[in-house]
């Protein structure tokens, strides 16, 4: 029933392509039809969406993803995995000009020739936050997605405030989204398997919280505020405000008890107080 890779497709293509996965890439192919095909699901694709893929890898998710959208534009740094992805796709009778491989490095994207509707990806977990957050910054098309990232990871993500999760990749996310936990992921699923779990993360688009401008000098005292997130944000803050003193009046201005610690905020009052910078 299946048109989707499974793990003997896997093996076969990997024995083809002479090809030994790396950790330094974070190559662990997904071998299972199910696993992809829930992944798609909880995306909530249309059949008009352009799906935007980072590291396709093999193509287990790319043919899951090319079965309800219109469009794929998948990005994917091995040369070798990016050059055989559109014979794999032909393999299985799927339109070539649907799918648009890009062979770059991921963080170096800083345009595309189609606008991306929604994002779903089996991210590299070296570059998984990073990863992310750009393309919300650069993609504002996209309105939603679904990534699977390492579980410490999305339980970062979809932290909430006052949590020892809570961190800079948290508040970050949702300057731009709504980020929900959608499921752990079997290490078994796998090939290789990894020794990690996994986990998948639905983000959903809200509303902008402020300008690019603000953006800039909110993600700036997140930066300063966790990176001493122990400390009251009064002195975590010093450096930026030029001293506890200025800091404190800043935060006081901005209607944040200046003892509290940044791991109890939320994005919007980062945002107040990054409207006190000049
Ligand atoms: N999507 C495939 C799957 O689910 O079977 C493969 C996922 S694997 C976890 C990560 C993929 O990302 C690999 O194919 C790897 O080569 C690729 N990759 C690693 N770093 C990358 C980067 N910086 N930019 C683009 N692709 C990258």
């Amino acid at each position: 029933m299946s048109n989707l890779l499974g793990a003997t497709q896997i093996r076969e293509l990997a024995t083809k392509l002479d090809l030994k996965p790396t950790k330094k890439l974070g190559q662990n192919f997904v071998v299972d039809a199910n696993t992809c095909r829930k992944i798609v699901k909880l995306a909530d694709i249309k059949s008009s969406d352009i799906a935007l893929e980072i590291g396709p890898g093999l193509g287990s998710l790319t043919l899951a993803l090319l079965e309800v959208s219109k469009e794929v534009i998948a990005i994917e740094i091995d040369s070798r995995l990016a050059q055989q992805l559109p014979i794999t796709v032909a393999t299985h009778g799927v339109d070539t000009k649907r799918l648009t491989v890009l062979t770059q490095d991921a963080m170096q994207v800083t345009r595309l020739d189609k606008e991306p509707d929604v994002l779903v990806a089996n991210l590299p977990y070296n570059v998984s936050v990073p990863v992310l957050l750009n393309l919300l910054e650069l993609f504002p098309s996209i309105k939603r997605g679904v990534v699977m990232v390492q579980s410490e990871v999305a339980e970062r993500l979809v932290a909430k405030a006052d949590s020892k999760e809570y961190g800079s990749p948290t508040v970050k996310g949702n300057w731009w989204a709504d980020l929900t936990w959608a499921g752990g992921v079997s290490r078994s699923v796998f090939w290789p398997v990894p020794n990690v779990d996994s986990a998948l993360v639905r983000f959903d688009r809200h509303a902008p919280i402020g300008s690019e401008a603000q953006r800039i000098k909110t993600f700036k005292v997140i930066d300063h505020a966790f990176a001493k997130r122990r400390k009251m944000m009064r002195s975590a803050l010093s450096e930026l405000f030029g001293g506890s003193a200025p800091a404190q009046e800043a935060l006081i201005r901005a209607g944040i008890d200046p003892t509290i610690r940044g791991e109890a905020l939320t994005v919007e009052q980062f945002g107040q107080i990054a409207q006190q910078l000049s």
